[in-house]
């Protein structure tokens, strides 16, 4: 099972597009600071003022990648930027956004989050009738279906074409004239709009938009795209007002179905997604899971940062003290970007430490958000079994992680999963815990579906609400 993934460029990034700022690169690059959590393997931001488009973009995290000269010097009234987070294997530097074209309808950036389910479909018979492509990003077969259309007005290009792009897509891009904001029909990734002193702002999180002062104004609509000109477009190839949002809705091919990840692990604790705190939604969790146990111990941890939240509602919940049993080294990127077993443990290594004065002569129930391939919590229960715990629980905020994701987020094959053929008693011998608990999908569905929607669980039940064109060869997936 472990070529499912070959070659496939799944992205669970940050987007962060300006339009009407003075100051759009500062802002930019700022923005991407607050969304450096959704990707630290490369950064890349496009500014333009309404003429041609200027791009940066390295490999590395936002404060390595950019240049005071490179955010100060840029002039430009919009910017687009991006932090990738990408799969091993190929994808380096060509493949970091905003993708820059050159085509017949202008000058254009692309920068995207998500993963789409037919890219290879599409670049194959793309490439067959003449396609050249520069990365082997999924996400640049769009400019090549827009550039094949008779619409001269970007937007009716890409709305005319979206049709074709099948999976996750949280996607802008930078025009002379403007940002089009798109969101894929099911909604998996978010994707905000908000306002500063007139300018409008489209990211992936609201903790972006808290960031650089922004106020927050809505969330884009699954299968909703936008389009913002820039104050000075002379629209002259957009038949669009100036300031005037203009909106698409594919009411028809609407399917909302979240990423449950996003509450679960991804998105920010003091993000917002559909008016729904990931802090509070993950504490409501944590609680959902105390409800269900009667586990005598003598204090609760979380596994810094994502399940702090967790943690503290179980803790709350259970009437058991929270204890900071873990210290994280902040300084370093997350474990899972790093290729190979074996480095990907030292990588665990480098970066939590146990209290052992909180740990030593005590029953600890740890709780983590989630068990992908096992190596985090086994790691952590020896650790706290070497620093003296008498006991060790774990508790995850998620049912067991049995299907890989083809909609962005990097879990890589099934194999490599360890619930994918494991029984919950053998994940508990497998990571060495004293007593092993999940979450069930109606828990999540319970507490976060009724305020946020339908809920893309398939991770944990296998079900993929958009087929997965390019992976579905007949016995590959089971
Ligand atoms: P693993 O060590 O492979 O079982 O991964 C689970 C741990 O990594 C948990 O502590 C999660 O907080 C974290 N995690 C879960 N999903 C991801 C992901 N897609 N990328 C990075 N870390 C993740």
């Amino acid at each position: 099972m472990g070529d499912l993934n070959e070659g496939k460029h799944s992205e669970e990034c940050g987007v962060f597009a300006i339009v009407g700022h003075p100051d759009a690169s500062l802002i930019c690059y700022y923005g991407l600071y607050a969304l450096q959590h959704r990707g630290q393997e490369s950064a890349g931001i496009s500014v333009t003022q309404g003429n041609r488009i200027h791009t940066v973009k390295g490999t590395g995290l936002v404060s390595e990648v950019f240049t005071k000269e490179d955010v100060l010097g840029t002039v430009g009234n919009a910017a687009l930027g991006h932090v990738r987070y990408s799969i091993t294997g190929e994808g380096g530097i060509e493949d970091s956004q905003p993708i820059t074209v050159k085509m017949w309808q202008g000058q254009m950036a692309f920068a995207h989050n998500g993963n789409l389910v037919n890219a290879r479909t599409l670049r194959a018979d793309l490439e067959r009738s003449g396609s050249i492509f520069q990365t082997t990003s999924d996400c640049e077969v769009i400019p090549h279906l827009m550039a094949r259309t008779e619409q001269s007005d970007p937007f009716k290009a890409f709305t005319s074409i979206s049709h074709m792009i099948m999976g996750a897509y949280s996607l802008c891009i930078l025009t002379p004239q403007g940002v089009i904001a798109a969101k894929d029909p099911n909604g998996f990734r978010p994707l905000c709009l908000g306002e500063l002193d007139g300018a409008y702002i489209v990211c992936s999180e609201t903790c972006a938009l808290d960031a650089v002062g922004a106020e927050f104004i809505r969330e884009l609509d699954p299968g909703e795209t936008i389009f913002i000109p820039t104050p000075d477009s002379k629209n002259s190839r957009c038949s669009l007002n100036p300031r005037v949002i203009s909106s698409c809705k594919n009411a028809c091919r609407a399917h909302p179905s979240l990423c449950v990840f996003e509450f679960i692990y991804f998105a920010r604790p003091d993000s917002d997604i559909y008016g729904v705190n990931v802090h509070a939604a993950r504490k409501a969790l944590g609680r959902r899971l105390a409800q269900k146990d009667e586990c005598e111990v003598d204090l609760v941890t979380g596994v810094p940062d994502s399940s702090i939240s967790a943690a503290t509602g179980y803790a709350e919940e259970a009437d058991i003290p929270y204890e900071m049993g873990l210290v994280k080294n902040r300084y370093i990127g997350r474990t899972f970007i790093t290729p190979g077993q074996s480095v990907r443990e030292i990588g665990v290594k480098i970066k939590l430490n146990p209290l052992k004065r909180v740990i030593a002569g005590n029953r600890v129930l740890m709780v983590d958000d989630s068990i992908v391939r096992g190596t985090t919590s086994k790691y952590i229960v020896n650790l706290f079994r070497a620093a003296g715990a008498k006991e060790v629980h774990v508790r995850i905020t998620s049912p067991p992680y049995r299907f890989p994701c083809y909609y962005g987020i990097d879990t890589s094959s099934k194999g490599e999963l360890i619930a994918s053929n494991r029984s919950e008693e053998e994940i508990r011998e497998a990571i060495g815990a004293d007593s092993l608990r999940f979450l069930e999908v109606k828990d999540l569905e319970e507490i976060l579906g009724e305020k946020v929607g339908t809920l893309c669980t398939a991770c944990f039940t296998g079900q993929y609400p958009v087929p997965v064109v390019d992976m579905v060869k007949p016995g590959r997936i089971e």
